[in-house]
């Protein structure tokens, strides 16, 4: 049965004449798997609903924020008594010093954190303090991560183990990509060779951890390792950006998950609690050349606002009550064992996989270890897939090449329609 999204479709109509491709984020347009995006009218719990009075479990929370799912009771009323005192003071608050605290009780590589409002702000910045402090120019990334939007992170660079940057957007001046250096994902190799080549040059590693925005890819067992023994030997510092994986492959981040320590860390998403919110921390000695500390100038209108360390810290006070986290992992395992038994009972070599609160299902027989791999994806498949959960009630992010998050709104019971309605969807997919 079709899914009726007239009134979407008219409010999408509409959008593309006054907003760039009718959204304000370029994802959310459904490009990868066609069709109209349905328009979301409201959440609650796991679930969303169109303004075609369409209802969908979401398992894409917002990108990941709504760790709790959408309006949790306590946020909502922490929310509400925060807004009745007025909603950004452009002056230091004790919520402020609440969220710092609790961040750095979470992670030990943590000293000191500033917050600021998205995570391209925290990783720009941290890229920047990187700099600074090692009076270097040169960064690496990985290809296929994603970093935000700024323009030295704007670089995927194609092929090859160690090529220097080339813009991926058109307005990125060639010289802001210059100084990326960019390798494949668990290719550690890679990054020794650069290191052999542009060493003295390097300021950092900027890394997603578990890579989660080209699909779910996980570190190789020594990848993590590796750059943190390469970037020590060599004077660079090591960027864990968790903006997605924090709070999400475990308490506090895959930091804490593999038993790394890295340099700095950027946050944003969960810490928001869906509120606009990014952070970045570290080791005390780099993070005191912060403005007004030290030289490294970055600031904000409402970085630290207090809705955002409102909605922040209820989630993360609620989400680190005994069990809680502990339950959205064992939702999310059942989903990804639900999924894998419908797999080999439809004969299908593709398997679902997760870690924490994070899944991710490739339909393509290669183990997928970076982004070449992952391309090897069929999109086909995954669009035909995408609609018909939809159809059924399903909301995944809109492409083959983003995760899944659960939440602790989910159920069990909503876990095992979600298995029932992916057995269905695949058979459809399949024709
Ligand atoms: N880093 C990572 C790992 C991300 O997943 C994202 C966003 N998905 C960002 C940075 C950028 O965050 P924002 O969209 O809040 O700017």
């Amino acid at each position: 049965m079709p899914l009726d999204l007239s009134r979407s479709q008219a409010l999408f109509a509409a959008s593309q004449e006054v907003i760039p491709g009718g959204v304000n984020s370029p994802v959310r347009a459904f490009r990868a798997v066609g069709g109209t995006p349905p328009f979301i009218e409201r959440g609650a719990g796991c679930r969303i609903y169109d303004v075609d009075g369409n209802a969908y479990i979401d398992y894409c929370l917002s990108w990941g924020p709504l760790i709790l799912g959408h309006c949790h009771p306590e946020v909502v009323a922490a929310l509400q008594e925060t807004l009745s005192r007025g909603t950004s003071f452009g002056a230091p608050t004790e919520l402020e010093l609440r969220m710092a605290q609790k961040v750095i009780d979470c992670l030990p590589s943590v000293e000191v954190v500033r917050m600021v409002n998205s995570g391209t702000e925290a990783t720009m910045s941290a890229i920047r303090l990187a700099r600074a402090y090692t009076r270097r120019s040169k960064v690496i990334k990985f290809i296929g991560c994603y970093h935000g939007h700024h323009d030295s992170m704007l670089v995927r660079a194609g092929s090859g183990a160690t090529d220097l940057g080339v813009p991926d957007s058109p307005g990125v001046p060639a010289a802001a990509a210059a100084g990326t250096i960019s390798i494949r994902y668990n290719d550690l190799e890679g990054v020794e060779a650069a290191f052999r080549e542009y060493g003295s040059d390097i300021a950092a590693v900027i890394v997603e951890p578990v890579a989660a925005n080209m699909g779910l890819v996980l570190p190789q067992p020594g990848f993590l390792e590796g750059l943190r023994r390469v970037t020590r030997e060599h004077g660079a510092l090591l960027i864990f950006d968790e903006v997605l994986t924090g709070w999400r492959v475990a308490y506090g981040g895959a930091q804490a998950h593999f038993g790394i320590d890295p340099d700095l860390t950027t946050f944003g998403k969960v810490i928001g609690g869906g509120l606009p919110v990014g952070a970045y921390g570290g080791k005390r000695e780099i993070m005191s050349m912060v403005a007004p500390s030290g030289p490294v100038y970055q600031a904000g209108t409402l970085s630290g606002n207090p809705l955002a360390m409102t909605a922040g810290l209820t989630t993360l006070e609620v989400l680190g009550r005994p069990g809680n986290f502990e339950r959205i992992v064992a939702l999310t395992e059942r989903l990804v064992a639900g999924l894998n038994q419908v797999l080999e009972r439809l004969d299908l070599p593709y398997r679902a996989a997760s870690i924490g609160t994070l899944f991710g299902l490739f339909f393509t027989t290669e183990r997928v270890v970076d982004y070449e791999t992952a391309l090897t994806a069929d999109t086909g498949l995954f669009s035909r897939y995408h609609h018909a959960m939809l159809r059924r009630g399903i909301y995944l992010a809109p492409s083959q090449f983003e995760v899944g998050f659960m939440s602790l709104a989910h159920t069990e019971a909503e876990v095992d329609a979600t298995v029932a309605a992916a057995e269905e969807a695949l058979r459809e997919a399949l024709g």
